[in-house]
């Protein structure tokens, strides 16, 4: 157990679990507990939303006879459980229940999250790209290698991911931007993706973030997946911050061993880049209201 609370302890994009996530592990219950044992004040449950189209299913989905029928039933039970575990938890720690959005089918995905997010009467939305041109780029390396040829190499691809970004953000103006230079998850460690021209291009994405109001999510599986740096990097995160745009942290758990994981890290990160402040969500009167909270 935690000892001492740290009003910055908050994560706003993770709690994913094996009960409504194919490719998470456990019980939604113990991922709530182990935040609750990690000390945060506030946790954000983003599960994924459900895709609606077969041809988006995941090879281990599939594998295992998943259906869009069973993704919507997964999400549908996960709303519930969130909420009542969110009741049962309320004295001990502040559950918002939220989704993490896709950006497939390119052409409807706004009407299907925005759809999702009414139906539901969701606390949040966390804005995430996992696609580009419907390809996934943080699936298997494989698909990783295609949409690169897709795109006419990796440069024009993280171009392209960052076009995506701008544009996901301003059709679905979501509370929270996730893992917002995800396009180095399968690159190369040495590879450059920091060339005038992606820099312009994540430019455009950043001022689309601060025209609508959105949090960076400071999103610490970088570290886990050994890429040395959490989502985004030191020069996204100084160009965010010089535009004024606020950061939360991300666990993106999806079990509870990796809830609360690399939090400090991430504050430490944020305090050496000049950020000393973070933005939280908060749920009051039935409305979700966002909060400057200091890091120092
Ligand atoms: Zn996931
Ligand atoms: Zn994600």
């Amino acid at each position: 157990m935690a000892s001492m609370p740290d009003p910055w302890r908050i994560s706003l994009h993770g709690g994913h679990s094996g009960e409504f996530c194919e490719h998470a592990q456990g019980t939604l219950r113990s991922v709530v507990e182990a935040a609750v044992a990690a000390g945060y004040q506030t946790f954000g449950l983003s599960e994924h939303a459900p895709r609606g189209q077969e041809r988006f299913l995941y090879d281990t989905e599939r594998e295992k006879g998943f259906t869009t029928g069973r993704l919507r039933e997964d999400f549908d039970a996960y709303v519930t459980e969130a909420r009542a575990l969110a009741e049962e938890f309320s004295d001990r720690i502040e559950i918002l229940v939220g989704f993490e959005s896709e950006v497939v089918p390119a052409t409807d995905y706004a009407e299907e999250m925005l759809g999702l997010r009414d139906s539901y009467s969701l606390d949040y939305m966390v804005g995430s790209v996992h696609h580009v041109g419907e390809t996934p780029i943080d699936g298997s390396i494989d698909e990783f290698h295609r949409v690169v040829k897709e795109s006419g190499g990796l440069e024009e691809l993280a171009i392209r991911y960052y076009d995506a970004v701008a544009e996901m953000v301003e059709r679905l103006q979501p509370e929270v931007v996730g893992h917002l230079d995800l396009v180095r998850r399968h690159a190369p460690l040495d590879a450059d993706l920091e060339t005038i021209r992606i820099r312009t291009a994540a430019q455009r994405a950043l001022e689309s973030v601060e025209s609508v109001g959105a949090i960076l999510d400071l999103n610490t599986a970088g570290w886990r997946k050994g890429l040395g740096d959490p989502y985004p990097r030191p020069w996204l995160v100084q160009r965010a911050d010089q535009i004024g745009i606020g950061f939360c942290f991300g666990d993106d758990s999806h079990n509870s061993s990796q809830v609360g994981s690399g939090i400090d890290q991430a504050r430490d990160y944020l305090i050496e880049l000049g950020v000393t402040s973070i933005r939280s969500l908060n749920r009051s009167n039935g409305n979700v209201t966002v909060r400057t909270v200091p890091l120092i």
